[in-house]
Protein backbone atom coordinates (compact mmCIF):
# COMPACT_ATOMS: atom_id res chain seq x y z
CA UNK A 1 0.00 0.00 0.00
CA UNK A 2 1.57 3.20 -0.76
CA UNK A 3 1.71 6.16 1.58
CA UNK A 4 1.76 9.06 -0.56
CA UNK A 5 -1.02 8.45 -3.10
CA UNK A 6 -0.30 9.96 -6.61
CA UNK A 7 3.10 10.64 -5.92
CA UNK A 8 5.28 9.51 -8.45
CA UNK A 9 9.13 9.11 -6.49
CA UNK A 10 12.53 9.87 -8.56
CA UNK A 11 16.03 9.16 -7.66
CA UNK A 12 17.81 12.27 -6.10
CA UNK A 13 20.79 11.39 -7.58
CA UNK A 14 19.95 9.65 -10.97
CA UNK A 15 16.66 10.42 -11.88
CA UNK A 16 15.36 6.82 -12.03
CA UNK A 17 12.00 6.40 -11.18
CA UNK A 18 11.65 4.61 -8.25
CA UNK A 19 7.73 3.58 -8.48
CA UNK A 20 8.92 1.49 -11.20
CA UNK A 21 11.72 -0.21 -9.39
CA UNK A 22 10.74 -3.82 -8.21
CA UNK A 23 8.81 -4.09 -4.35
CA UNK A 24 8.93 -0.18 -4.25
CA UNK A 25 6.88 0.44 -1.09
CA UNK A 26 7.33 4.20 0.13
CA UNK A 27 5.72 3.23 3.36
CA UNK A 28 9.05 2.74 4.91
CA UNK A 29 10.48 6.47 4.25
CA UNK A 30 13.50 5.56 2.41
CA UNK A 31 14.52 3.47 -0.08
CA UNK A 32 17.74 2.46 -1.73
CA UNK A 33 17.68 3.16 -5.74
CA UNK A 34 17.94 0.07 -7.45
CA UNK A 35 20.27 1.80 -10.49
CA UNK A 36 22.50 4.13 -8.00
CA UNK A 37 22.44 3.01 -4.74
CA UNK A 38 21.49 6.11 -3.29
CA UNK A 39 19.41 6.19 -0.43
CA UNK A 40 16.69 8.36 -1.20
CA UNK A 41 14.10 10.11 1.54
CA UNK A 42 10.28 9.42 0.97
CA UNK A 43 8.82 12.28 3.26
CA UNK A 44 6.86 14.84 2.69
CA UNK A 45 9.19 17.63 2.42
CA UNK A 46 10.56 15.95 -0.43
CA UNK A 47 7.38 15.82 -2.61
CA UNK A 48 7.57 18.85 -5.32
CA UNK A 49 5.05 20.33 -7.38
CA UNK A 50 7.29 20.48 -10.71
CA UNK A 51 10.52 20.31 -11.94
CA UNK A 52 11.34 23.81 -11.54
CA UNK A 53 10.26 23.45 -7.37
CA UNK A 54 12.56 20.52 -6.96
CA UNK A 55 15.59 22.46 -8.56
CA UNK A 56 14.90 25.55 -6.28
CA UNK A 57 14.69 22.33 -3.30
CA UNK A 58 17.95 22.19 -0.60
CA UNK A 59 18.23 18.75 -1.27
CA UNK A 60 18.71 19.88 -5.45
CA UNK A 61 21.37 21.85 -4.29
CA UNK A 62 23.31 20.17 -1.51
CA UNK A 63 23.70 17.40 -4.12
CA UNK A 64 24.40 19.59 -7.30
CA UNK A 65 26.13 22.67 -5.63
CA UNK A 66 23.68 25.01 -7.37
ZN1 LIG B 1 19.43 6.40 -8.54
Amino acid sequence: MAKFEDVTWFCDKCGACLNAQSEFADERGIWYCEQCGYLNELKESEIYDSEEAWRRSETYRRLYDR
